[in-house]
């Protein structure tokens, strides 16, 4: 039976234990999902922060390409460093770039580390290439085009011949995502013009890897704890963005569920398991002063206080009688089974507001509010034949009981009342009920 008990009390533990666990685990998630939510805005602010601050650092070479020296060059490929510089033809005019590309690439490096897949500087019309670095296919590309007609067509297609007069438009364009034929590389192009006197002088492409744009998300992930994607499909929430000057349409930036769930479930059960431990053993304490060890009554010392703040209040004092004998025939142990027993018989004879109280060792006092003299006779008289009518561990136990109805009475006053009363019914036999 025990056992039965204390199997479904730990039953009762684990689903209050779970139920805890969901609750948390929906408190937490759904704060979560409105923490991605406000950084959703901030997240496609940040892509095309990002992007304007390559172009911005690509549209700074423009001064350096039409400030330069030339020098004249032959046809044939020359190299300096990791610049590859492709001429065409005899008697080229070829300006010194070396300097000016180094330091863009170093820029281009410190905005966006591990991106910057190749810069190109294209003259017009094509006599000559420079190229950082000169990638495997690029030479044959670069030689087998009639000169200036790609780069035209180009020009036709990003729109670049007079990109000069948009004074707050994009002056720079982005390719979609491709694969560049030559390397297999997933990349994206930023082309800035280059204008003199309203000519086109040259093209700067710079080749970024497509995976700039995951790498953006991820650093801001990691930078605000948050599981932001863009184009994941059956996101649960998507905010839509567009990446500056650039071709393709718009992305749908936003978070996917799972990703929710799978962030805060840790930390809602680890939240739960807190809340539980913290719980019981707010519990456990909070009985242990309020409650008397061995019983399961409350404890004098915790109540005696609040006893003596009251003043109209019904009382009832109960005695086991013989209590030495039982004591003494069958030992101490089975003499604290018996008073375990009364009480327990005691507790389910009376209502939970009434307050039932291990006064001493064998002696209990019982409090009530607002029950009149013969409903406290009779309330005495209930509990009193529920511990007389049957045997507790095979002996036949009785109590003696006495009562007072405290009105304007202070407590010790209330309390001497009804032990005298109790006493009264000791004096006429025991089992006995007698209220002053
Ligand atoms: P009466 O009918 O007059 O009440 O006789 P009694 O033998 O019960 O007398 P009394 O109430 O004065 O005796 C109480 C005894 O209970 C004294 C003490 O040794 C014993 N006692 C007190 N606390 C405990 C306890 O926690 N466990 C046990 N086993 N005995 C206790
Ligand atoms: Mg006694
Ligand atoms: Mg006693």
């Amino acid at each position: 039976m025990a056992k039965k008990i204390d199997c479904s009390v730990k039953q009762l533990h684990l689903l209050s234990f779970l139920k805890l666990c969901l609750l948390m685990l929906l408190v937490i998630s759904t704060s979560y999902q409105l923490y991605n939510m406000a950084h959703t805005k901030q997240l496609i602010e940040k892509i095309d922060d990002d992007y304007r601050r390559l172009y911005t650092t690509i549209r700074r070479f423009g001064p350096f390409y039409n400030n330069s020296q030339s020098v004249t060059m032959h046809n044939g490929v020359h190299n300096f460093g990791d610049i590859s510089v492709v001429v065409r033809e005899d008697e080229t005019p070829v300006k010194n770039l070396s300097d000016g590309l180094d330091m863009l690439n170093n820029k281009l490096e410190q905005c966006a580390p591990e991106s910057v897949w190749s810069i190109v500087v294209l003259e017009v019309p094509s006599r000559y290439g420079v190229f950082y670095p000169l990638r495997p296919g690029y030479l044959e590309s670069f030689s087998t085009y009639i000169p200036s007609e790609r780069v035209n067509a180009m020009v036709e297609r990003e729109r670049l011949s007079n990109t000069y007069r948009e004074f707050y438009g994009c002056i720079t364009r982005m390719t979609e995502a491709y694969i560049e034929s030559e390397t297999q590389e997933r990349i994206r192009t930023i082309y800035f013009p280059i204008h003199n006197d309203q000519a086109l002088n040259a093209i700067i492409a710079v080749d970024i890897k497509e995976s700039r744009t995951q790498d953006i998300i991820n650093q801001y992930n990691a930078d605000h704890h948050t599981v932001l994607n863009i184009n994941g499909p059956n996101n649960i929430y998507s905010e839509s963005g567009e990446l500056p000057c650039a071709n393709d349409g718009p992305y749908q930036a936003g978070f996917h569920y799972l990703d929710i769930l799978r962030t805060t479930f840790g930390p809602s059960i680890l939240l739960a398991a807190l809340f539980h431990l913290a719980f019981h053993s707010f519990r456990r304490r909070d009985r242990s002063i309020k409650r008397d060890e061995m019983t399961g009554l409350f404890r004098r010392d915790y109540y005696e206080p609040k006893f003596n703040r009251m003043n109209s209040f019904a009382m009832l004092v109960m005695d086991i009688d013989h209590f030495k004998q039982i004591n003494d025939e069958y030992g101490h142990q089975k003499g604290d089974e018996v008073i375990k027993t009364c009480a327990r018989i005691l507790a389910t004879q009376i209502r939970a507001e009434d307050i039932a109280v291990r006064w001493g060792g064998e002696e209990f006092v019982v409090m009530f509010k607002g029950i009149q003299h013969s409903a406290l006779f009779d309330k005495a008289e209930q509990i009193r034949q529920a511990i007389a009518s049957k045997e507790i561990l095979g002996l036949s136990v009785t109590v003696s009981i006495g009562g007072y109805i405290a009105k304007n009475t202070t407590f010790s006053e209330a309390y001497k009342a009804a032990d005298a009363a109790l006493y009264q019914s000791k004096h006429r036999g025991r089992n006995k009920v007698t209220l002053a």
